[in-house]
């Protein structure tokens, strides 16, 4: 049988050390997490806080990863509502005052999707109802915002919000900053 060579072997001792290493560090993140230690779950950096002598400044990939794999809190309704709401009226203040048809089309699907897959049945089901009380008005710019902010307001009384101002919907979500009209929704930006 041929010898294996001497950069063949060295190879192998590496792959040894490593799967060690991996071992080692896979148990170490396990007992750290354990349910029986004290939960670091609500807290924004777990994996840090578990470990203070990693430090703060620890910016190495690998513990970037870790960070992120480790148990997070759940989103609440009310965080999963201001980003939805920030996704909506951003849309609305990048609509365009003379859209497409496909675009009309797309934001009535969009509205029409958002009332069957919102995770969060309560809500998709009352903006179901919110939907065919104010049927999608998004013929320009104008007329989509100023719908998007009346049914936000819809929602805001039915959980006992105040009312938002709708002519200071321009000034609360204006256009977003971006360079040579990179944040155009798509199809705005005509070419010819
Ligand atoms: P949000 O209502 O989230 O508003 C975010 C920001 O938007 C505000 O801080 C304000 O600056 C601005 N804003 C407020 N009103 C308007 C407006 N009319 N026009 C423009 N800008 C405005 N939660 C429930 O408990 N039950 C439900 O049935 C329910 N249904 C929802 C349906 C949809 C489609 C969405 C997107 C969310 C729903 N939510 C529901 C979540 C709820 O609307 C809020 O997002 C959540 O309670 C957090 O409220 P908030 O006070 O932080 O501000």
């Amino acid at each position: 049988m041929a010898e294996n060579h001497p950069l063949q072997i060295c190879f192998q001792n590496f792959q040894k050390v490593k799967n060690c290493v991996q071992t080692h560090l896979s148990n170490f993140i396990q007992r750290h997490s354990s349910p029986s230690l004290p939960s670091f779950t609500n807290q924004k950096e777990p994996f840090l806080s578990a470990s203070p002598s990693l430090g703060k400044q620890n910016k190495d990939p690998t513990h970037q990863i870790l960070l992120k794999g480790s148990s997070a809190a759940p989103v609440t309704k009310e965080e999963l509502g201001r980003a939805t709401w920030t996704f909506l009226h951003a849309l609305a203040a990048q609509y365009p005052e003379e859209p497409t048809r496909q675009q009309k089309k797309d934001v009535k699907e969009l509205m029409a999707i958002l009332s069957r897959m919102y995770p969060c049945k309560e809500c998709a089901d009352h903006f179901k109802e919110v939907l065919r009380a104010n049927p999608v008005q998004a013929g320009s710019h104008s007329e989509f915002s100023q719908w998007l902010c009346h049914v936000h307001n819809v929602v805001n009384r039915s959980l006992g919000k105040l009312v938002f101002p709708c002519e200071r919907v321009d000034a609360r979500w204006g256009k977003l900053d971006c360079e040579q009209r990179t944040c155009d929704v798509q199809g705005a930006t005509k070419f010819w």
